[in-house]
Formats: structure tokens, sequence, C-alpha cells
């Protein structure tokens, strides 16, 4: 099963792709968190990205579309895949046609600006393995630790507000057309994100199991 996570930043896109991830046994290929690793290995495409995730901007194409095409080929993909955080934009999304990579279900989290704004002081993310918390929704076992992998939890420089409100304004702008574009093509999952992890899960499987 082949699941793409449309919504905007702070909707609750991955930390609903790491539960389905989980409940289906197929990998989350998160644009974000390979960017991250290139940046930390300070590779020469991750030094490019990090200039304008700083700026709250996007990465450009053809740096994320080379990322995803490399990771889509690797073994784990086989059985199906979740892509969180790509495509953003419409040139991306027929990027991905071109690539003939079959998707099933587009999943559109629908949560109003107010309360992204609200939710982002709370998100943290294992510095060490990228896993996504939130300190009210989605807590580790213990506080400021990875429950995976025993890392520190951060707050991402991404997630505070003057990068928020700059990275929802692009996304109103850039990734929204998405939703009408994979309405067309009749993979679009229309869903209310809930406060809830677990009812917005619930709300999820009901829609693409049925
Ligand atoms: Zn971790």
């Amino acid at each position: 099963m082949n699941i793409i996570m449309l919504g905007a930043p702070g909707a609750g896109k991955g930390t609903q792709a790491a539960v389905l991830s989980e409940h289906f046994g197929i990998p989350t290929i998160s644009t974000g968190n390979m960017i991250r690793e290139a940046l930390k290995n300070g590779t020469e495409m991750g030094l490019k990205a990090k200039s304008y995730m700083d700026e709250g901007k996007l990465v450009p194409d053809e740096v994320v579309i080379g990322i995803v095409k490399e990771r889509l080929a690797e073994d784990d993909c086989k059985k199906g895949f979740i892509l969180d955080g790509f495509p953003r934009t419409i040139p991306q999304a027929e990027a991905l046609d071109k690539m003939e990579v079959d998707i099933q279900y587009v999943i559109n989290l629908d949560v109003s600006d107010e309360r992204i704004i609200k939710r982002m002081s709370g998100r943290r993310v294992c510095e060490n393995c990228g896993r996504p918390y939130h300190l009210v929704n989605l807590k580790p076992k213990k506080d400021g630790v990875c429950d995976d992998c025993g890392g520190t939890l951060v707050q991402r420089k991404d997630d505070h507000p003057d990068t928020v409100l700059a990275r929802l304004d692009v996304y109103h702008k850039e990734t929204e057309p998405l939703a009408a574009y994979y309405k067309k093509q009749g993979k679009l999952v229309d869903v209310v994100g809930q406060d809830d992890v677990d009812e917005t899960t619930d709300l999820i499987l009901k829609a693409i199991e049925a």
C-alpha cells in the first residue's frame, strides 16, 4: 500500500505516518528526516537544503526529487511506503507521477492554522532517530527521552512560531493545490485532524479500510 500524507506543517502528518507505518508494516519516507540526515552528515545537498529551511523556505524540487527517487528504490519500500513531506508542490506531484509510482491513497489532514500554531509549541523530535513526539498528545515514556533509541528529544528550529507562520504561508500557496490535484485522480481521502492522535488514526483507518 502506497500512501501520501498531505496537510499543513503541524497538522499531525508525521505522527500519523508513524502510527500507520507500524499498523501496515511499511516504512515512512520523510523528506524532512532525509534532509536532516544529509545535513547532519554535512553533505553538499544537506548544506544546500539547510540554507532554505533556516528561512522557512522550501527546499528546491531537484534536490528533493533526487533524494526521494533513491529512497523509493530501496528494498524496504517493495511492500509499500508512506510519503511524509513529499510531494509539496504540483511540479513534485507531476514528477512522482512520471516515476510511475502507484499511489493508492492521499490522506489530507485538515486542521486550522490557529490550532496548528497552538500545537507546535508541544512538538519534539528525537535528535538521533527522528521519531516525532508531542508533550500533550504523544508523550514519550520518559520525559525528554526517545522510547526507541534513548536519544534526546529536541524542538526543531522549524517548529518555532516565526518559522511556523512562514511555512503556513508557503503551504497555502504551494501545497494546498495538491488536494485538488489528487481529488481529480480519485485518490484523495479528507480527514479532519483531531487533537487526540488515536481519534485521528481511527478516522483514517475507517476511511481507507472501508
Ligand atoms: Zn530515537
